[in-house]
């Protein structure tokens, strides 16, 4: 097998759609959003601007207009998206649940789930979590050990997530829980939640497939009884991800997502929605845009110049490709190993912006302190380590990568 990253030309609608988008931020966004904010700005949580962009049709554009949708082609919203990053929007509170959770429902949803759920996410009112990763599951998912235990009344969830990410602010959750046991994974479900965490060491890589079945996804209302949502602050001392204890949760029958056992499965196609977006590489633009700035229509060193020009073009390159796994996506292909080549390759340039930024600033612009560049990069330089580790850290993605190519 061989790399395949055909070239995209964009529709009229989509470049149309374009001009749209950039009108409004031009209006919204107006320049007086401080950098620090426009810098990794899809896990900025701002409900007032994704009501916003509902307002304009603009989540969940793709679905069906039964369920809120606007029925537009895969790539007009990849150029919203690309527009929304470039410039920095805070769009955090809508991305999961228009990224992933609202075509997981799409695809395996009951018709009374995706009524109920898919017209509140278009119109700006539900937020969703993703419930996947746990103290010892995170490249190692398959180890998931949150029980689900059937019950007249519904199931009953034991467990811990970590890593949540907008779990304080989300409405909703879809937890990957186990729900049979399998070899290789602790039979019994984990203690009531200990306050610190830690469930012990469970299933290993060479545990075999069955490790893979028994899970199930959940529709999981944040608000249910027994659920404790506990922040984890960053490096910079912000708050976006969480640890989730579930304390027997009783989760009604009907709110069982897909098919009883299929989590493994319907979780994998979940992630290649995940990895595949403009997300991977433009993190860090909002601080490539600040740079321009300083430097001006006339960079005043041929370093700076050189730095800026180096960029651009690995910014263009990305972009191509990043456009050609959209255009796979939109024609119905599943380019996995080209999405997990673009996440590579974006996140690897996204998280050495920052330090190639303050390097040339450093001594090219006499930087000072209280300027949008200092402020976005001294953001950066503390939370780009975990670019390549949200959405499958580099070492997995690499190992999909040579799968793919048959070299394992
Ligand atoms: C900002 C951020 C937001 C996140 N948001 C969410 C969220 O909303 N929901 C959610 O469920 N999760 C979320 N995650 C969790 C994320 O998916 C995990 O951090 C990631 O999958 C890695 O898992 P881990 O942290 O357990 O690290 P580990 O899996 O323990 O990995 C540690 C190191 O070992 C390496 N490694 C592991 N296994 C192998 C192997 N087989 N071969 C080679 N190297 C290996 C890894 O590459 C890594 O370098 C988030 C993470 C971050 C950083």
């Amino acid at each position: 097998m061989n790399f395949a990253f055909d070239p995209v030309v964009l529709s009229a609608a989509a470049v149309a759609l374009r001009a749209e988008v950039r009108a409004f931020l031009r209006d919204e966004l107006d320049n007086t959003t401080p950098a620090e904010r426009r810098v990794n700005s899809w896990s900025v949580f701002d409900a007032a601007f994704t009501r916003k962009l509902a307002r304009r049709g603009w989540i969940g554009m793709t679905w069906p207009k039964r369920y809120g949708g606007a029925e537009r082609s895969a790539l007009e919203r990849y150029v919203l998206l690309e527009e929304l990053l470039a410039a920095g929007a805070p769009v955090g509170a809508h991305w999961i649940a228009d990224r992933q959770s609202g075509p997981a429902l799409l695809r395996y949803g009951s018709e009374a789930q995706r009524e109920r759920y898919l017209p509140a996410i278009t119109n700006g009112e539900c937020f969703f979590c993703i419930g996947m990763s746990e103290p010892n599951a995170g490249s190692d998912l398959a180890s998931v050990r949150t029980r689900g235990v059937r019950a007249a009344d519904g199931w009953h969830i034991t467990g811990q997530k970590v890593w949540t990410t907008h779990a304080q602010q989300a409405h909703m959750m879809i937890a990957l829980v186990r729900t049979a046991n399998v070899e290789g994974v602790a039979p019994k479900a984990p203690a009531a939640p200990a306050p610190q965490g830690g469930a012990s060491v469970l299933g290993r890589p060479g545990d075999g497939p069955k490790r893979h079945e028994g899970l199930t996804q959940f529709l999981v209302d944040m608000k249910t009884p027994g659920i404790t949502v506990r922040p984890i602050p960053d490096l910079a001392g912000e708050v976006h991800f969480n640890e989730v204890f579930f304390d027997d949760v009783l989760v009604p029958h009907d709110m069982l997502l897909g098919q009883e056992g299929q989590g493994w499965q319907q979780c994998t196609s979940e992630l290649s929605l995940e990895r595949s977006g403009p997300e991977r590489y433009l993190s860090s633009h909002a601080l490539f845009v600040e740079l321009l700035r300083a430097a001006g229509a006339a960079p005043a060193s041929e370093t700076l110049n050189q730095t800026i020009g180096r960029m651009t073009a690995e910014i263009w390159t990305l972009r191509q490709m990043s456009l050609s796994v959209a255009g796979q996506l939109a024609d119905g292909r599943d380019p996995a190993v080209e999405a997990a080549v673009v996440k590579d390759l974006g996140n690897g340039f996204e998280q050495e912006l920052p330090r190639r930024a303050q390097a040339v600033a450093d001594s090219t612009l006499a930087l000072e302190d209280d300027t949008p560049l200092a402020r976005a990069l001294a953001l950066l330089l503390q939370t780009s380590p975990s670019f390549s580790l949200r959405g499958g850290t580099r070492e997995i993605l690499r190992g999909i990568i040579a799968r793919g190519l048959g070299l394992r």
